[in-house]
Order: C-alpha cells, then sequence, then structure tokens
C-alpha cells in the first residue's frame, strides 16, 4: 500500500472513531488519534477473566442518563436520597467475548446514526464480517438493531442465537410492536439457531432463563462470567432495590424475580456481571 494511501486509511479511522470517543473528537491532528485511539476511546475496555478476554463495547456516545420517570414503583424520597434526580447512569452496552474456542458478540445496540459498536469494533480491528457469533439477550430494538443497516445483514458471517422462548414471545405479538424483531430475524433466518434455556452455547457458554423483561430474556454464562442483559436498567437504583422495576419489563412479577435470583446467584458465585445498561465502564 502506498504511503498516501496508507495515510488516508489513518484519517478516514480517525474520522470514524472522532464522533464515539469522547477525548478524541477534540484532537486535531489525525497522526496523535491514530496513535491514541485505544487509550483515549472511554467506550471500551478489557478485561481478562477466566482465560476468556471480555471487552465492554459502548454502543452510545458519551453519557447515558435513565430518565427517573422509568421508574414509577422508586418512590421521590428514595429517588431524592440517591441523589439520581437527573437521570441514572447508565449506558447501552454490548460485549464481545474471546474464549478460547470462540469470539462472540453479545447484542448489538441500536444500529441508529450515532452508534458507536461499529467504529468501536473496527479500532479493536475487528470488521463486521469478522463476527462469527452473535448471542442475543432480547429482542427490544436497542439490542438487536446493529444487525441490520436499511434492510442490509451486517455480519454476513454471524450465527445468530436467541432462545425459542423469546422468539416465539415476540412472533405473536401485534404487527407494530413486532414489526423490527421481525424484520431482523428475517434477515438472519439462514443463520439463526434457537435455543432451549439450559443449553450450552459454542464457547462453553450456557443460556440461562432470565424471563420478565421479555418473554424469554436470556442471561450468558461462561466461567466466571455472568451476562445479565436488561436485569438492570437504573443500577444505582435497582442493584439494592430489585424489586423495582422499569417501565421496559413486559411482566413485571417475573422480571423481579428473574432480578433477584440472579442478583443472588452472581453474588454466591463470585461472578463478575456485564450489563448492558450498567454505567460505563459497565461490569459489576
Ligand atoms: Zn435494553
Amino acid at each position: 500500500m502506498s504511503r498516501k494511501k496508507s495515510w488516508m486509511l489513518v484519517g478516514v479511522a480517525a474520522l470514524l472513531l472522532s464522533a464515539c470517543s469522547g477525548n478524541a473528537g477534540k484532537q486535531q491532528k489525525t497522526e496523535a488519534m491514530a496513535d491514541s485511539m485505544q487509550i483515549t476511546d472511554n467506550g471500551i475496555k478489557t478485561i481478562r477473566l477466566d482465560g476468556m478476554e471480555v471487552t465492554w463495547i459502548q454502543d452510545n456516545e458519551g453519557e447515558h442518563l435513565m430518565p427517573v420517570s422509568l421508574f414509577s414503583d422508586a418512590s421521590d424520597k428514595l429517588i431524592d436520597s440517591l441523589g439520581v434526580q437527573n437521570g441514572i447512569p447508565s449506558s447501552m452496552s454490548t460485549f464481545l467475548v474471546k474464549t478460547a474456542d470462540a469470539t462472540i458478540l453479545f447484542d448489538t445496540g441500536k444500529g441508529l446514526k450515532n452508534s458507536c459498536l461499529t467504529s468501536r469494533l473496527q479500532s479493536l480491528g475487528i470488521a463486521p464480517a469478522d463476527i462469527k457469533y452473535i448471542y442475543l439477550t432480547h429482542f427490544h430494538g436497542d439490542h438487536i438493531g446493529g444487525m441490520l443497516k436499511g434492510d442490509s445483514v451486517i455480519s454476513p458471517n454471524a450465527q445468530v442465537y436467541a432462545a425459542k422462548m423469546e422468539y416465539d414471545g415476540w412472533m405473536v405479538m401485534p404487527d407494530d410492536a413486532k414489526e423490527q424483531a421481525e424484520r431482523v430475524m428475517s434477515a438472519y433466518k439462514d443463520r439463526l439457531h434457537l435455543f432451549e434455556f439450559g443449553d450450552t452455547l459454542p464457547g462453553n457458554v450456557v443460556a440461562m432463563k432470565a424471563v420478565g423483561h421479555t418473554p424469554g430474556h436470556t442471561v450468558y454464562q461462561t466461567g466466571k462470567l455472568l451476562i445479565i442483559g436488561d436485569l438492570i436498567h437504573g443500577a444505582a437504583l435497582q442493584m439494592v432495590n430489585p424489586e423495582i422495576c422499569a417501565s421496559f419489563d413486559m411482566d413485571k412479577k417475573a422480571a423481579i424475580e428473574s432480578r433477584k435470583s440472579f442478583l443472588n446467584y452472581a453474588k454466591e458465585n463470585g461472578l463478575t456481571i456485564a450489563g448492558m445498561h450498567l454505567p460505563a465502564p459497565a461490569f459489576r
């Protein structure tokens, strides 16, 4: 590759990153950005756990607050005592897990113009076509939106795994509710694997039943890592008050049971929690 061409690519990479990286966006020199992109992009963090490499990749740009109005069960007194009147620190997150025999992307973010997943994966040297496995926690738009661009499949080589109970639950919903889920699943239908809870998936990942938020909401465990999807939307509030639901929880009673039981399970077994709406970096 010519020197001119390679610098053009650096410039393009820097431009892609600038929209999604807090400090990097303010820098002027593409050269400086190329050298420091891993360090300055505050939407990525990798931890090593149980022989795995687990990378948190934030889909949203900058900070994200969950509006307090989503938690109607929380009293004003409780909200005031936690000092979260202006919103509860949160994120829109995905996780990339490298086990001994598989690299898996858990959820795909919103797939909107300002979504950062693709550019952040690129900064890690991963193109959408490189993704071999996508495991879904559930079918809300902020988790499956990143699988399509318009009607085009973003990860043409990915095998997609989702709970059969989630798929079946969404497909009987009214047309306007299931429109996105139906479109995305249909686009990936040749590579869509519907599992039963308790199944062990490639990479030695166990899919566990954590329903309530959606009909087949799934939590995944591999080694000491527990990916909890949307069990928690407002960590400051719900980690200590798991009986409080966000308005997104479709079946509140089941959601409370799932939240309580998996928080206990993680605590008793010394698991690291990775949550799609925990505040950055979204590990606990
Ligand atoms: Zn969500």
